[in-house]
């Protein structure tokens, strides 16, 4: 892209014919970019790109459509069938639901057939205000202009809305902008946003609009990052932000050793570029095969590690030693430590790995959509206790991440804080009112759960999917479905 000449006194927002003028000349290729053959499959794809990137949509769709290639296949769907066919798509228990809920109202209301009407369209189940613009814009052609989080940030970069709601900043846009050129303009400012000016990283030093752009100049603060955006004395910002580290290229070469790490690389299209997992990295099934371990996630072979020639070697401070980051540095090898006991440190975790691996586009939806997931008071629930071992027990404790987990799934976690061991008095004396019995790390079964409902019958005993509950970050939003569920 070549750089436009400064406009030495920026506007402090671009008039709108100027701004179409640039953006058609940048992105004459602005489209949708969700994979549909009609309208039916672009409302469930849209569906499912709630909190999803449209690259994961795409890869997702062809199997589902296959299966289920109309409304009434949709309404009779097995919940089951539906969940693990898009549960890579996130949030898979609720838009599952959404979707058979869906078949059947366009079975019952409308023979079956979408409608073009916005006032049906909203009332189907899973289709908000977004869905239903997008669905009339591109499957019928009707103007709308649907702002999704691109559009958000762009626009309010650009002068074009100050509004804090996507509502309000969709109302500015409108009037603004030529109705006639809503789809369009829809279209050319996620491809902005995806392309040039990145949430974390806008690559304004390349950027068309940057002399029509307040923000980009370093006029006014970045609305979005809480800061102003550096300007050098050229009046050209020659990189987007200083607190960050400077732009380097994403690595090629990755060793994990957190397990569900190994899972979100691949779940983020970096299969590709994992050299080595610890024997702990297990998840997706097929990485056994083609990825060689590295030892365990607190014994890695550092040898086997040099060897494999990583330029990047993924930890958690929690599950790895700090001894193997010493080694690691000693040996000249890259390193990136998470640290992870809430929730809400998987939201800054996502964004830390998504703009080191290159990946910012689908990191800051999922961190986003956790973000939104905490907010709203938490109900103080029933006092649980959830084991992680038996002989002895041991319990995850408050401060843990599995702790958290429950706390904002309206639990409330008991026990002392950490991984205690916990005699069978301390048991009694805790009185749980509901106990937690996950897969792992300890198997617990069937057996387990007898006995411990026979020593402490006041408590309900259950049998949780341990995956769920420890497995942050590729599981994060599983976990707490299953929380809440709880
Ligand atoms: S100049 Fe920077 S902040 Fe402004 S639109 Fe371009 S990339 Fe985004």
């Amino acid at each position: 892209m070549s750089l436009p000449k400064p406009n030495p006194r920026p506007k402090s927002r671009p008039k709108p014919g100027d701004l179409q003028a640039r953006l058609r000349s940048a992105y004459p290729d602005a489209r949708c970019a969700l994979d549909h053959a009609d309208p039916f499959q672009l409302v469930v794809a849209t569906i499912l790109s709630a909190q999803c990137t449209d690259a994961r949509v795409n890869l997702t769709t062809p199997a589902l459509f296959a299966r289920f290639p109309d409304a009434a296949s949709l309404a009779g769907a097995r919940l089951e069938d539906l969940e693990s066919l898009i549960r890579s798509t996130g949030f898979y228990h609720n838009k599952a639901r959404n979707l058979i809920g869906l078949g059947q109202a366009l079975v019952a209301r409308h023979g079956g057939v979408v409608p073009a009407d916005p006032a049906a369209l909203g009332a189907l189940p899973g289709v908000g205000q977004k869905t239903a613009n997008v669905v009339l814009a591109n499957a019928f052609g009707v103007p709308a202009l649907a702002v999704d989080t691109h559009i958000f940030r762009v626009a309010r970069r650009l002068g074009l809305s100050k509004a804090t709601t996507p509502e309000k900043v969709e109302a500015d846009l409108c009037r603004q902008f030529p109705r006639e050129d809503w789809i369009e303009l829809h279209h050319q400012l996620i491809f902005h946003g995806r392309r040039v000016c990145d949430a974390r990283r806008p690559d304004c030093s390349a950027c068309p609009l940057l002399d029509l752009c307040p923000v980009g100049l370093g006029k006014v603060k970045d609305p979005h990052l809480g800061m102003k955006l550096q300007v050098p004395a050229s009046g050209l910002p020659t990189s987007a932000l200083t607190p960050l580290p400077p732009p380097s290229s994403s690595p090629l070469r990755i060793v994990s050793l957190v397990p569900s790490v190994t899972e979100l690389l691949v779940q983020w299209g970096l299969a590709a570029q994992l050299v080595g997992r610890t024997r702990y990295c297990i998840e997706p099934r097929w990485i056994r095969n083609s990825v060689p371990t590295v030892g365990g996630t607190k014994d890695p072979d550092l040898a086997r590690i040099r060897d494999l020639a990583p330029d990047l070697v993924i930890l958690e401070r929690d599950e790895n030693p700090k001894e193997a980051a010493e080694a690691l540095t000693a040996l000249g090898i890259p390193w990136l430590a998470l640290q992870i006991r809430s929730v809400k440190d998987c939201a800054a975790a996502l964004r830390q790995l998504g703009a080191r691996l290159g990946v910012s586009e689908a990191a800051e939806p999922r961190a986003q959509a956790l973000e939104a997931s905490l907010k709203g008071r938490r109900r103080k629930g029933p006092r649980t206790l959830a084991l992680v071992w038996k002989q002895p027990w041991m319990s995850a404790g408050p401060d843990t991440y599995m702790g958290d987990l429950l706390r904002q799934g309206n639990l409330t976690p008991i026990g002392p804080d950490g991984y205690p061991v916990l005699s069978e008095e301390d048991l009694q004396d805790l009185a749980p009112r509901l106990i937690l019995l996950p897969s792992e790390p300890y198997p617990f079964n069937r057996r387990n759960q007898a006995e411990l409902q026979k020593r402490l019958p006041a408590a309900e005993v259950r049998l949780v999917d341990g995956r769920a509950l420890t497995w942050y970050l590729s599981r994060t939003e599983e976990g707490l479905e299953l929380a809440r569920s709880l």
